[in-house]
């Protein structure tokens, strides 16, 4: 006997999350069976809305709720230092230590090739193009401490090395092969404080 339909239809949506296997999304779609109506509408809203209800900033490249985000709005910040960070998740939790007083930059993922992401898939010609135009006087990659997260240190290092700009990096103690969206604060802070010039 097959499940119903309906069923069946939200097994294989939940298998396409990451580290879901078949197993795991019958799980969540049984859970999901039990909840009331009006929270599987909430939950059916929610998933809706989700393209919809976010923008990318065209200034950084984040997922913020404005365009441009409030971070690019904000004349305060200093605009001389750009932080590059693979994605929005990563960007937030620097900008959770509070101690980050310059402007950032999504790369968009980092060089992968076992995944086969290269150079061409990032945000690398917007990267290009915004130091460029704007007068920049320091650039920190702020990249997780995997052997992706090297690659692409290493590939920006040359890649950025013409425009003259100085170019630092995190300070080496973060874990390795750790993600920095789930390091934690006092960490990131020291990592900031003490990065080094490339
Ligand atoms: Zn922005």
């Amino acid at each position: 006997m097959r499940y119903p339909q309906a069923i069946q239809n939200l097994i294989e949506y939940f298998q396409k999350l990451p580290s879901v296997g078949p197993k795991t999304a019958e799980r969540y779609v049984f859970y999901l069976l039990k909840k009331s109506p009006e929270t599987l509408q909430g939950f059916a809203q929610s998933l809706a809305q989700l393209k919809l209800g976010t923008k990318m900033c065209q200034s950084c490249l984040a997922i913020s709720d404005a365009n441009p985000c409030p971070i690019c709005q904000d004349d305060k910040r200093n605009k001389a230092i750009l932080c590059i960070v693979a994605n929005t998740q990563e960007m937030l939790s620097l900008e959770a230590t509070g101690k980050y007083p310059g402007k950032y930059f999504v790369l968009g993922g980092l060089v992968d090739s076992l995944e086969n992401i290269g150079p061409e898939q990032l945000n690398v010609k917007a990267l290009i193009k915004k130091i460029q135009a704007e007068d920049i006087k320091e650039i920190i990659l702020a990249l997780s401490p995997t052997v992706e997260g090297e690659t692409t240190v290493l590939y920006l290092s040359k890649l950025l090395k013409p425009e003259n700009i100085k170019i630092t990096r995190l300070a080496r103690g973060l874990p390795l092969g750790s993600s920095l969206e789930y390091t934690d604060e006092i960490t990131l802070i020291e990592s900031l404080k003490n990065r080094s010039q490339i």
